[in-house]
């Protein structure tokens, strides 16, 4: 058994589609897919650092046989798990009504399902929103965990830069406004806790930030930062992972797309931050930050860290002790 402490990794596979959408462009509809090419460069880095991987997937993608087949390449890590990240990743899930919802999580359950033999059991909500109707949900179709808490300080700077990046307008720009929760985000747990949701346990493994500031730390974060000085976000990730292991936080760190491609791959991806960068240095960095993560903490999927064993509920114990830091 390993004596490094414990830590989850995982990807939100959110296509080409979605940022294109989520920039406010109407030919989002007719782009093409990226998941292929990104899929491939995620299973070089990962396989190389013997990483496994939670791939939260958009029930929509599930519909082209081609997206399929480039995510059971999956296959070939060490281990990875389905989950689901909703079937049209509308990141304003806090505006829709419950059939809406429902159907958000439902369709890409059997999409998943039907694709991959396996049903998911855990889930993230776009834009990391997650109302009580969601997990309602959630613990009617057994899932074991959510995923959807970003518990950070920079939620009003992120939602402002999107804000400013994107041509939403009207109805959807108002929807917006209210993306990655306000101030009250920071005040929750940034460790896995049980939540009692009429009357079942769901385990909420919220994205981890920097113990006490609460500054984020996943790899979108730390490419943006490298895009002005790698040397300032390498030793950035370095103080987050010494942090984590003093305060003994074990970290559920988040991967996308982007942070696989360079600004050389798409240029409808250059309004998002972190991609000024070329992709060698790109995938240089993401090499040196997932080996790092790799020597200091035993990762495993999502699935894995709330249930080692994956037999009972109980195995989801030993990670739980106090739930603020
Ligand atoms: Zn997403």
């Amino acid at each position: 058994m390993s004596t490094r402490p414990a830590a989850s990794i995982s990807v939100d596979l959110d296509n080409k589609w979605a940022y294109l959408r989520a920039a406010g462009r109407d030919d989002w509809e007719n782009c093409s897919s990226y998941l292929p090419m990104v899929i491939e460069r995620m299973i070089d880095l990962l396989g190389s650092c013997e990483l496994p991987l939670t791939v939260f997937l958009v029930g929509r993608d599930l519909r082209s046989s081609d997206d399929v087949n480039a995510i059971e390449r999956f296959n070939t890590l060490q281990s990875w798990e389905p989950a689901n990240h909703s079937y049209n990743h509308l990141p304003w899930m806090h505006t829709l009504d419950t059939d809406a919802i429902r159907d958000e999580i439902e369709s890409t359950h059997h999409a998943i399902e039907t694709s991959f033999g396996r049903p998911p059991r855990g889930f993230r909500g776009p834009g990391f929103s997650c109302p009580d109707e969601v997990l309602s949900v959630l613990t009617e179709w057994n899932y074991l965990y959510d995923a959807s808490i970003f518990p950070t300080s920079m939620a009003p700077i992120a939602r402002a830069v999107f804000l400013a990046r994107t041509r939403l307008r009207g109805e959807q720009r108002d929807r917006a406004k209210k993306l990655y929760g306000g101030m009250a985000s920071m005040r929750k747990p940034n460790r896995p806790y049980l939540r009692e949701i009429r009357g079942r346990s769901l385990c909420e493994i919220p994205v981890t930030v920097m113990p006490l500031i609460r500054t984020p730390i996943h790899f979108s974060y730390l490419n943006f930062i490298a895009g002005f000085n790698v040397t300032l976000a390498k030793t950035y990730f370095r103080a987050a992972l010494a942090t984590c292991r003093r305060l003994d936080v074990p970290p559920s760190l988040l991967l996308h797309p982007p942070d696989f491609l360079g600004c050389e791959d798409d240029s409808d991806m250059a309004y998002l931050p972190g991609m000024t960068t070329t992709r060698s240095r790109k995938l240089d960095f993401m090499k040196w930050a997932l080996s790092l993560y790799a020597s200091q903490f035993d990762v495993t999927t999502m699935i894995k860290q709330v249930q080692p064993d994956c037999a009972t509920e109980n195995a989801v114990a030993p990670l739980f002790g106090q739930a603020f830091n």
